[in-house]
């Protein structure tokens, strides 16, 4: 199979498998338990949790594990506007977030939060003097996703943040896509995390939450987590998360370097009927998402059982549904349906990826001659 979905998952690294396995095969105390054993999980944890926040980067804060980011999502907004002073009910997000911000924002406003949706322009970035014009003093929280995950486009966090910090608002980024692979600008007081993104294991998110912004519990019980987030921790999930978040600090320039020669090499062989979705600058480049006019992208899709790609986000996909990202950047039904979404990363080899884009590029274009 050629692997080419890493915005969905990313392979297990093996250093990280390495680090994991004590943890799995013996080492089974609770971590909360003050015996010996338990210490030494305890330990464990929290050079894990150091990890983590030196990827990150920011000071001034600390961290707290979750079972993925969709619950560190959930608790970062729902908990945000529980402990909003009264008065602020507003939450202000971005129309291209991920389902875990999009459905939760929904929820809340079933429940009669105010929430409003800024559109993003053709290049799937956002304007900021729309995000001026809609973040006010009845906001609680501005939620902006870093590096968005079907398209790859960064957008501007720091100068939304400032926004929101002037109207005395809190800053959430979803930098689920973005960890280890673009700066996290400082400022923002909630930033999620997935581990699954970065070479990690499946199953453990994280919240990193300023000091003083930390949003009310969401799951009562023993109080792990500084009462913040109950639950046992998992010490070969968190020890795996640490080990992916130092290892993806180590390889960051080589990753990066990696992901251009994957990018260009993908250009060579993309003629110009191949369309970039997205803004081509301000990109992470480790996304393809390209469209063809009159491609049908489920029928590719369909012919390639050992090349793994996206129709949308994999969360969306399944629904039958265009994209609501690609519906965002203004794209009609039928555009969306002609899009597909490449992801590649540090175990992409240059020649898979080639050979891959080859025969998409054959496939689509006897499509067109069927058609025709
Ligand atoms: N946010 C973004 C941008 C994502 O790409 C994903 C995963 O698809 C999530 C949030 C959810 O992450 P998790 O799988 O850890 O719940």
């Amino acid at each position: 199979m050629i692997y080419l979905d890493y915005q969905a998952t990313t392979p297990l690294a093996p250093e990280v498998a390495e680090t994991m396995r004590p943890w799995i095969e013996d080492k089974f105390a609770n971590p909360h338990s003050p015996s010996r054993w338990g210490r030494e999980a305890d330990a464990a944890i929290e050079v894990a949790r150091k990890q983590v926040e030196q990827v990150i980067g920011h000071s001034g804060g600390s961290l707290a594990f979750t079972g993925s980011a969709t619950e560190a999502l959930n608790w970062a907004i729902k908990g945000t506007l529980e402990k909003a002073p009264a008065g602020r009910n507003r939450i202000v997000t971005v129309q291209t977030e991920h389902a875990a911000v999009l459905d939760t924002c929904e929820w809340l406003a079933s429940r009669g939060v105010e929430v409003g949706y800024l559109p993003v322009r053709y290049d799937g970035l956002l304007d900021l003097a729309q995000v001026e014009a809609s973040v006010d003093e009845r906001t609680a929280l501005v939620a902006v996703m870093l590096v968005n995950n079907e398209i790859g486009v960064i957008q501007p966090v720091s100068e939304m943040t400032e926004i929101a910090h002037r109207a005395g608002a809190l800053m959430l980024t979803d930098a689920v896509q973005g960890l280890g692979r673009v700066p996290i600008p400082e400022g923002p007081d909630l930033v999620a995390l997935s581990a699954h993104k970065i070479h990690g294991p499946k199953g453990i998110g994280a919240l990193w939450m300023r000091e003083g912004a930390e949003p009310a519990p969401l799951i009562h019980g023993g109080g792990q987590e500084r009462g913040l987030r109950s639950g046992t921790l998992s010490p070969a999930l968190c020890v795996g998360f640490g080990a992916a978040a130092k290892l993806a600090s180590e390889r960051r320039d080589a990753d990066g370097d990696h992901v251009e020669t994957l990018w260009k090499a993908a250009w060579d062989i993309l003629g110009p009927d191949w369309i970039l979705n997205g803004s081509a600058d301000r990109r992470y480049r480790g996304n393809l998402n390209l469209r063809r006019e009159a491609l049908d992208a489920g029928r590719l899709m369909a012919d390639f059982r050992d090349i793994a790609f996206s129709l949308g986000s994999a969360c969306a996909s399944g629904s039958g549904r265009p994209s609501h990202v690609l519906r965002a950047l203004g794209l009609g039904e039928r555009e969306a349906r002609s899009s597909i979404r490449l992801g590649f990363g540090r175990y992409t080899e240059e020649a898979e990826l080639v050979e891959a884009l080859r025969r998409i590029d054959v496939a689509a274009k006897a499509q067109e001659n069927l058609a025709a």
